[in-house]
């Protein structure tokens, strides 16, 4: 019976994404929105709309592909293989576990390497987004590799020792744990694992950076790191984010954001940021999601040594490592609700943030303005379907914040 479900939730979240974007990729209206008219040719707005086109094909076939192997994986009993061949070593349970989860991580790993490089190297490249050499997709691979055995391996280990020794308890210790270790782990990212993969420098002395400390000042904020990012080593795309907090907290803009924005429209992106940080947004989705991993830890401590569970993935033994690898098939449908009531929050959230921009900074055409060369900038499609919005959005379309923007009274 598990067989069943997994199986049906599998096809059914590939079904429901598949759906989502073949609406959207309906829904690519022919005239250009009277809004970009002057910020898009005909051409490059054809362009935009060939992109989306790209990368809807593309994310149907590499969903596909994983939806079959996923399947087939499961119904050949690789899952037993993988465990026949981790127990060969004649290890512990944590240690067996830690084999266990290691070889599918690779093995997942191996199998999105064609279309994370198909993406990079064709789709990106075409649109002339790519910046990518082949030695930094390698390193970034390698890269990411050391830190899931470095991070991802103990924490595993920890988890699967709470399950196996402590019982009905177990789902209690391991969620402070991994709370502990998020929290941790965002405190120190800034500093410790983000420069693995970017450069990050002190903005330098000039009139970016003491305007935007002026405004700072202003709203009585403690700049602790105003950085840039050479995000220039992958992409042409643009952004800005807030990462850490505490002593690590910073806020980041991307070289290309600098090289293609006024200072104007830089402080009020700023501001938008700044806005996240002051309305309470990044603690608060730091809340959600250590309630997110009390919820998976309680439910998971129910299917801790289900044999039906077991039995759908063909395994002749049971463990504790196997039901936490198992149990995540479970929960898609859960991660699916949850992913969406976060982006439904999100939005709400990007409003905020925009309110707290234009209504601090007071400069709404600079905010709008930035808003249209983003999306411009990053080929961004101007009129995705509502479903698709809905489910996957975390910022509300551009049209959308723009028009929310124009409707605020800036002396609120
Ligand atoms: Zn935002």
């Amino acid at each position: 019976m598990y067989l069943v479900i997994i199986i049906v939730f599998l096809l059914l979240s590939f079904t429901i994404s598949s759906i989502s974007d073949y609406l959207n990729a309906k829904n690519l209206k022919e005239n250009l929105p009277e809004e970009f008219v002057g910020y898009y040719d005909e051409e490059k707005y054809k362009k935009s709309q060939n992109y989306l086109k790209d990368r809807t094909k593309f994310s149907f076939l590499s969903s596909l592909t994983s939806l079959i192997i996923s399947i087939v994986f499961i119904l050949v009993g690789g899952f037993n293989y993988v465990d026949l061949f981790a127990r060969s070593f004649g290890f512990g349970e944590i240690v067996t576990g830690l084999i266990f989860v290691a070889v599918l991580y690779l093995l997942l790993e191996i199998t999105g390497i064609p279309f994370s490089a198909y993406n990079t190297f064709v789709i990106e490249e075409k649109y002339g987004f790519n910046k990518t050499t082949v030695k930094t997709f390698v390193s970034d691979i390698i890269k990411n590799l050391i830190l899931m055995a470095v991070i991802g391996l103990p924490i595993f280990a920890v988890i699967v020792m709470f399950f196996a020794k402590y019982g009905s308890l177990a789902w209690i210790y391991a969620s402070v744990t991994v709370i502990l270790f998020e929290l941790l782990i965002t405190f120190i990212a800034p500093v410790f694992i983000m420069p693995l993969f970017n450069k990050y420098v002190p903005l330098e002395d000039g009139e970016l950076k003491t305007e935007l400390e002026k405004y700072a000042k202003e709203q009585d904020f403690k700049m602790k790191g105003l950085y840039k990012m050479d995000g220039s080593k992958r992409s042409t795309k643009t952004n800005a984010f807030f990462a850490g907090f505490g002593k690590f907290r910073r806020i980041v803009l991307f070289d290309t954001l600098i090289a293609k924005h006024t200072t104007q429209e830089l402080v009020s992106v700023l501001a938008h940021e700044m806005g996240h940080y002051k309305k309470g947004h990044i603690h608060k989705f730091m809340i959600m999601s250590f309630i997110n991993t009390i919820i998976i830890f309680f439910l998971l401590s129910l299917f801790i040594g289900n044999e039906g569970l077991f039995a759908a993935f063909k395994m002749q033994h049971i463990s504790v490592y196997g039901a936490l690898i198992f149990f995540g098939f479970l929960y898609t449908p859960i991660s699916m609700f949850l992913s969406i009531l976060q982006n439904v929050i999100s939005r709400k959230y990007e409003y905020e943030a925009d309110r707290y921009s234009v209504t601090t900074y007071k400069n709404p055409k600079a905010m709008v303005e930035a808003l249209k060369k983003l999306s411009v900038d990053n080929l961004s499609n101007l009129t995705p379907h509502k479903m698709k919005v809905f489910m996957e959005y975390s910022h509300p379309p551009v049209l959308d914040r723009i028009k929310a923007i124009r409707n605020i009274n800036i002396e609120d």
